[in-house]
């Protein structure tokens, strides 16, 4: 059977832009073939095995054919497989998508578009500029700013161009700019028109450049403006300064590296996002189960002995239920089981379940944890310690010293994740972050193991925010300096330092 493909537009640059149909069709393709301008962040809604294809502008600039790519498809599909074509914008708008359908149609393939939020209006938008205002224009157009460098002669209709009171809304035209301005001025357009050329729009590195049509093409060079661009004239390009939003938001701009395991990066990457900065995630730990499972089963089948469980993380929770569903231990088992829960966040794991701890330490060390554990606990009652092998035995000994009977089991494993080597060292040495976050201490020794401790220097020049103050010491120990450090250990808590601190430090 044949395949079919999506031709699917994912907007201009914010991964949360794309549709819910193009997340859904990227979900289900066995393909991927993109272009340039398509994220990372839009590739992660893949399908962990799909084949990724890219076709668009390598190094050395040159740009697969695309009747190389019309043939990609049409194999693909004969293949019988689910083909996403993944473009920038929309994929009729400049896209080149009609000549695919074209092709495919041809073959008799079948296919679907899918449109997606054309970076012709979304981009000015992100720069607080609206392509319409009924103050001023009553249309705008969509203008193709790339000349054939073989034609001598303009293919834009400049005197025509220059009538139109509409807005006029230029893509890939950066490097013909001057030459575009001129000619509307030289056939009849107000050398004064409102001008304004957005780079690398609705990302964490959009820039706006304004001025009229006399000045914007100097302006834009003096800048250093690069493709990708769009260029807005017209009177509501004039509106740009006054509608900034983008901005205005907390983060805005700051890129910032999370390096929790995949699994919990999520929240912190979201909130990041939710405050306007661009969370770049490489995890440096992979989660896993222990090395052998018999000791966790035996202290399974005898739950009813314990009298205390004590979990220090939510990866600990979701291990020990996982577990627990795998061998279909029903969850009343651990009825009269009493819960110590340390950090908000091992609550709430817990809390989500439908189990409330008894006891929460208020702070998140050891010797509190003790201190607490020994007022509440009643002679006799065994504890099971569940934790990660990383976690270290300090706490199971002190436990043990102040003469408790604890059972010390590791529930998960962490591994390093190697693989993400070169990535990470190359981000932070080319200054493409603003800002490391750790999490625990072990998200500071894991980074620091991953690229080498003689690569350690890199850090000094790039800021740092912990979670708390062990993991400021952690980090402290290993030579990086926290320039942040958050007053409460939470996600929460982080972020809030962090705007709070961010600004000053730059
Ligand atoms: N199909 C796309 C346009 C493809 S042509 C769409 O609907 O948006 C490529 C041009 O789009 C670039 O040269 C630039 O002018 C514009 N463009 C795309 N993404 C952009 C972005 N994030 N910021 C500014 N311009 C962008």
């Amino acid at each position: 059977m044949k395949g079919k493909v999506y031709i699917i537009g994912v907007g201009p640059g914010d991964y949360k832009l794309m549709t819910l149909k193009a997340v859904e069709c990227i979900g289900k393709a066995d393909v991927l073939v993109y272009d340039r301008l398509v994220g990372s962040r839009v590739l992660s809604f893949a399908k962990e095995d799909a084949e990724l294809v890219y076709v668009g502008k390598m190094p050395d600039n040159h740009a697969v054919p695309q009747g190389e790519i019309n043939r990609i498809l049409v194999e693909k599909a004969l293949e019988g497989k689910t083909v996403a074509r993944v473009k920038g914008g929309d994929p009729f708008v400049f896209g080149r998508g009609g000549e695919e359908a074209e092709a495919l149609c041809n073959e008799g393939i079948e296919f679907e578009i899918v449109p997606g939020i054309t970076s012709a209006i979304a981009v000015p938008a992100y720069a607080g500029i609206p392509v319409t205002h009924r103050d001023f224009c009553s249309s705008f157009h969509v203008i193709t700013g790339h000349e054939r460098p073989d034609k001598e002669e303009s293919m834009l209709d400049y005197e025509t161009l220059a009538k139109l009171e509409g807005t006029l809304v230029f893509l890939m035209g950066i490097r013909n700019l001057k030459a575009i301005a001129e000619n509307l001025v030289r056939c009849g357009k107000d050398s004064l028109t409102p001008a304004a050329v957005i780079e690398k729009g609705t990302t964490s590195q959009q820039r706006l450049v304004s001025g009229t049509l006399a000045d914007i093409a100097g302006k834009v060079e003096a800048a250093g403006i690069k493709s990708p661009a769009v260029t807005v004239v017209g009177k509501v390009a004039g509106l740009g300064e006054k509608l900034a939003w983008l901005e205005k938001r907390k983060l805005s701009g700051k890129r910032i590296l999370v390096t929790r395991a995949r699994e919990q990066a999520g929240r912190l990457a979201g909130k990041i996002e939710e405050f306007g900065g661009e969370a770049i995630e490489v995890p440096t730990i992979r989660i896993t189960g222990p090395d052998s499972f018999e000791a966790f089963d035996s202290a399974l089948d005898r739950l009813d002995t314990f009298g205390w469980l004590v979990f220090t993380s939510t990866n600990g929770v979701q291990a020990f239920f996982r577990r627990m569903k795998t061998r279909h231990i029903d969850i009343r088992r651990l009825a009269g089981i009493k819960i110590c829960a340390v950090g908000e966040a091992t609550e709430g794991e817990l809390s989500a379940l439908g189990l409330n701890a008894e006891y929460v330490p208020e702070s998140y060390n050891s010797e509190s944890l003790l201190k607490g554990l020994l007022e509440k606990i009643v002679p006799g009652e065994k504890i099971l310690l569940a934790r990660a092998d990383i976690a270290g035995s300090e706490l199971p000994m002190l436990l043990k010293d102040s003469g408790m009977e604890l059972e010390d089991l590791i529930v998960y494993k962490t591994v390093l994740n190697h693989n993400n080597r070169d990535e990470i060292i190359k981000i932070i040495e080319d200054g493409s972050v603003d800002l490391i976050t750790f999490t625990s201490s072990s998200t500071v020794k894991n980074l620091v193991s991953i690229i080498g401790e003689e690569n350690t220097a890199i850090l000094a020049n790039t800021r740092v925010a912990c979670i708390g103050p062990v993991t400021a010491a952690a980090a402290q120990e290993l030579g990086i300096r926290a320039d942040i450090v958050a007053d409460r250990s939470t996600i929460e808590g982080l972020i809030d330092k962090i705007i709070e601190r961010i600004a000053s430090l730059n």
